[in-house]
């Protein structure tokens, strides 16, 4: 599997991109950013998008990449999502208000994104990949997802304030090759992270425990003022945990 950091934060500065990840070259993991870390014909190469939950730095991407495409569209973007956040994600993004409804506009008699429907704890395919989804803990209806090629397997935590449903995906799969795990705040923003849905680097030392060494677990979602204070808490930590970087691409 080749994943491709398009972006990794939790916010948008100059410096820092919002969450977008790009499997094999042509299957999104996330929507946040997507046409402001690739270039066209890379964005032509796109059939398909996974998305957790309905919040803009997780599809946000998804609505330029739509209007990027339009003209080439030989078949829709599937973007893959629950019921629910599918239908936020048309009812306030895709509405034809706040942006076109690339799901009615046609050409060539194909329209330039669809929505599929993802069933929680079903193994799905999307295209080589095989993904099931899981419910994590987060201020909307969000899900985590284990994605996997032939070449192993990749553990999503998402947005979440709680790693419980994140271990219990452990033992489903046998070749765990990397986990990339949520840590929004610092340790000192334990309450406000807790309250916003959101995880700091010493609760992942449960999870650390679990994978040992051999499973690396690497970092997104870092708000951007607080990146080196997570660093510095991260360091603290057992195991192979680091935080990812923009633009870095991990192979397994
Ligand atoms: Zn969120
Ligand atoms: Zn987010």
């Amino acid at each position: 599997m080749k994943l491709r950091v398009l972006g990794c934060y939790g916010g948008v500065t100059q410096d820092h991109r919002v969450t977008g990840f790009l499997i094999n070259d042509h299957i999104l993991l996330e929507g946040g950013t997507v046409p402001a870390a690739l270039l066209l014909s890379e964005q032509r190469q796109i059939d398909a998008a996974i998305v957790s939950h309905s919040h803009l730095d997780h599809c946000a991407g998804l609505a330029f990449l739509a209007d990027n495409i339009f003209a080439d569209t030989k078949a829709p973007v599937r973007i893959i999502a629950t019921q629910e956040t599918a239908q936020a994600i048309q009812n306030h993004l895709f509405n034809g208000t706040v942006w076109p409804d690339f799901t009615t506009i046609t050409r060539i008699g194909k329209s330039v994104t669809t929505f599929e429907v993802l069933e929680v704890e079903n193994w799905i395919d999307v295209d080589e990949l095989k993904v099931k989804a899981f419910y994590v803990e987060h201020t909307v209806e969000t899900v985590g997802f284990l994605v996997s090629d032939r070449t192993g397997t990749l553990l999503y935590s998402a947005d979440t304030s709680d790693l419980t449903p994140v271990i219990n995906q452990i033992g489903q799969v046998e070749d765990l090759r990397l986990a990339i795990v949520e840590s929004s705040f610092p340790n000192s923003f334990r309450d406000l992270a807790q309250r916003t849905g959101h995880l700091v680097p010493e609760q992942i030392r449960e999870l650390s425990a679990h994978l040992g060494s051999d499973v690396p677990i690497r970092l997104f979602h870092m708000k951007p003022r607080y990146v080196e204070q997570i660093e510095r808490d991260v360091a603290s930590l057992d195991g192979d945990v680091a935080l990812l970087r923009q633009g870095e691409i991990i192979k397994f």
